[in-house]
């Protein structure tokens, strides 16, 4: 499955990412806004997604769990993608999330890759802003706490040295500033 979208509309992190750490929640991005008049085609719907991906299962808006906690954005519907090729992806209106990949990794780092996208959703394309939304939210919430955070560090580190290292630290140092922080961005 490649994305259906038009990758004039399609801003995609992943790749970003994928240097930066083995594998962070990222992929695409792109909520609409930019959206070319010339373009016939948006970018798809939550049905549209799940049935050109095939296997996909969509989870309506609010009822989504992580563990057993619930992972809501707002009304936005999920789409389970077990073949999509990355943690968790945002198209607009909708999140992705890989369950095969989820399976993987801490409660928190679930959460926190649900929230990115949440994030996503509401801030646009920035991916540090992003993850900036996804910590700040993780508190208020109460599902992250600072060893939470230090799991999501560990998380988009990359397993072995890379030149993408300094990336993942850097993410992480954003992330640790954020989460102290009393305002919410
Ligand atoms: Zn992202």
């Amino acid at each position: 499955m490649q994305r259906i979208a038009s990758t004039a509309f399609i801003a995609t992190c992943a790749a970003v990412v994928r240097l930066a750490a083995a594998g962070a929640a990222c992929a695409i991005v792109l909520l609409g806004v930019t959206a070319e008049p010339a373009l016939a085609q948006g970018p798809p719907t939550a049905e549209e997604y799940a049935q050109h991906a095939g296997g996909a299962q969509i989870i309506p808006g609010g009822k989504y769990r992580l563990d057993g906690q619930a992972a809501v954005c707002g009304h936005r519907p999920v789409v389970l993608d077990p073949k999509l090729d990355d943690y968790g992806a945002a198209y607009p209106g909708f999140l992705i999330m890989n369950p095969r990949l989820l399976a993987k990794v801490s409660t928190p780092v679930k959460m926190w890759i649900f929230a990115h996208e949440c994030g996503h959703q509401y801030r646009g394309p920035d991916e540090e802003t992003a993850d900036c939304f996804a910590v700040q939210r993780g508190r208020r919430y109460g599902w992250l706490d600072e060893k939470g955070v230090e799991e999501i560090c560990t998380f988009i580190s990359p397993a072995r040295g890379s030149s993408m290292h300094l990336s993942g630290s850097y993410r992480c140092e954003a992330m640790r500033t954020c989460f102290r922080e009393t305002g919410v961005r």
